[in-house]
């Protein structure tokens, strides 16, 4: 007899939205979360004085349209989502511009560019699956992308992928996004901010999981899955922490507690802490263990501010970019959380969340690093053109492994690892890593319901 009908590792909305669907299909669910909060790349924080920060910037592609919100209404939750970005604002010779006023087309370009919007727009699965294996750069070609046109397409892709070059997105990804948005949105690019920021997502499903009976317990990080044969049975929690004379002698001491179905919701590069990748022990077959470990190094990077300020720094409900910031040359993001819910802020205060997308490597080093926060922050500043002495607080961060699995050609689609393990019964995996389209939250949602839909059948 188990302890549970099912475990699932990892509280991020990928575990989150799993162990709710399961446990709303009577299964009794454990969900385990190693951080004291649930929420993993997607939270929200409170700041002294009445500040609602997210961790780094954060909009949800879709929004009511898309899977995140999908992934709530399948298990009895309405989201709230704030307002929506329909459109981006573009930098160039040091002033913001909007869309229009950035593309000056002909009619024929026009009516050239109408076309093939309408060609994406009618794709389908198969013919992401064509692209899947060629770059966005080579779809722009054969389109006949040039000048400017080119130039909001590139920005939009790289903030579909958070990968610079569009030679290095993988155009199947992109088309996916656009071919989503065209249709439920009428533009090629849409996201939104839910009210509240990114706990407004996070608190309602932990909220739903634990009202339905689920167990979260928080601050509990998985040793290892364990197996019997071929046959995931349970996991080894770490007690950590409980004894100093184990500490001292490096000795994980463990809590065993079992079940018939493990999931984890936990990204591809966390794998090997929690899994044996020897050949020889393993229960996974060896193709799969050296896949992983190909693709495992394959992140995106980025690096920026959380700025709160005692003016606007910008007031439209839009998402702004720049193929190139002045001084880092690196692309360039931004919005305005106030701009989209007022609420995040006390009254009378203002936040604008920026950053550029780089590569792993170069947020990983700390020297480079604090040298690219240096010139980020210069960068903003004459972006927005405010003084130090303006604003309330600015907060650096970075990461390398915001978006998943990074969207590559030959990295999307059914290149991406299966929910299901291969040869290992009970054993699953959901997250933004794993099989599952859409902009990281986006695809993250999608790959929890895909999961929940393989087990439950
Ligand atoms: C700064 C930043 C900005 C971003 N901006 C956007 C954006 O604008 N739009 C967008 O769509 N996406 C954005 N993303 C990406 C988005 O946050 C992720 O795609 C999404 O949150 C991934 O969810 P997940 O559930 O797959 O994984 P995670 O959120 O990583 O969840 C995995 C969880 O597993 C836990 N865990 C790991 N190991 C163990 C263990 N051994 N035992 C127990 N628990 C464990 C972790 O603590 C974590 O909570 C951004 C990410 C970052 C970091």
């Amino acid at each position: 007899m188990s302890d549970y009908d099912a475990i699932v590792v990892g509280a991020g909305i990928a575990g989150l939205g799993v162990a709710a669907q399961l446990q709303q299909a009577g299964r009794k669910t454990l969900l385990l979360e190693a951080y004291s909060r649930p929420g993993g790349r997607m939270q929200s924080y409170e700041l002294p004085g009445g500040y609602r920060v997210d961790t780094g910037l954060h909009l949800i592609e879709m929004g009511d349209k898309g899977y995140c919100h999908e992934l709530g209404t399948r298990v009895g939750v309405e989201f709230e989502w704030a307002a929506f970005s329909q459109t981006l604002d573009l930098y160039q010779d040091g002033e913001w511009r909007d869309m229009q006023s950035f593309i000056r087309l002909t009619d024929e370009e026009k009516a050239r560019f109408i076309e093939v919007m309408k060609n994406v727009a009618s794709m389908e699965e198969p013919d992401f699956k064509v692209w899947d294996s060629r770059s966005f750069a080579e779809w722009l070609d054969e389109a006949g992308m040039s000048g400017s046109l080119r130039e909001v397409w590139e920005n939009m892709s790289m903030i579909m992928t958070t990968i610079p070059d569009a030679r290095e997105q993988s155009a199947g990804e992109c088309l996916y996004i656009a071919r989503e948005a065209l249709r439920k949105g009428r533009a090629v690019l849409i996201a939104a901010y839910p009210k509240g920021g990114m706990g407004g997502i996070i608190g309602p499903l932990a909220d739903a999981f634990q009202k339905m009976g689920g167990r979260l317990e928080l601050g509990k990080t998985v040793d290892q899955v364990v197996f019997e044969g071929r046959k995931a049975v349970g996991v080894k929690v770490a007690r950590e922490g409980e004894s100093p004379i184990a500490r001292e002698w490096r000795v994980t001491s463990t809590e065993l507690v079992t079940a018939p179905l493990v999931v984890l919701a936990l990204p591809i590069w966390h794998l090997e802490r929690i899994l044996d990748f020897d050949r020889h022990n393993s229960p996974l077959p060896s193709w799969w263990l050296k896949r992983i470990e190909d693709i495992r190094g394959e992140r995106t990077g980025l690096l920026g501010y959380i700025i709160a300020t005692r003016r606007p720094l910008y007031e439209r409900t839009v998402f702004m970019s720049a193929l190139r910031s002045p001084r880092t040359g690196l692309p360039f993001q931004a919005f305005a959380p106030t701009a989209f819910d007022p609420g995040v802020a006390p009254p009378g205060r203002y936040l604008l969340v920026t950053d550029n997308v780089a590569e792993p490597e170069e947020v990983e080093n700390k020297f480079n690093r604090s040298r690219l926060l240096e010139a980020h922050w210069e960068d903003v500043k004459e972006m927005y053109r405010f003084e130090d002495g303006e604003v309330e607080f600015a907060i650096p961060y970075y990461t390398a492994g915001c978006d998943g699995l990074a969207r590559k050609p030959g990295l999307t689609g059914d290149f991406k690892p299966d929910v299901k393990a291969p040869g290992v019964e009970g054993l699953y995996f959901a997250g933004d890593t794993y099989l599952g389209r859409g902009l990281a939250v986006e695809g993250a949602a999608r790959s929890a319901i895909l999961c929940a839909e393989r087990i439950l059948g």
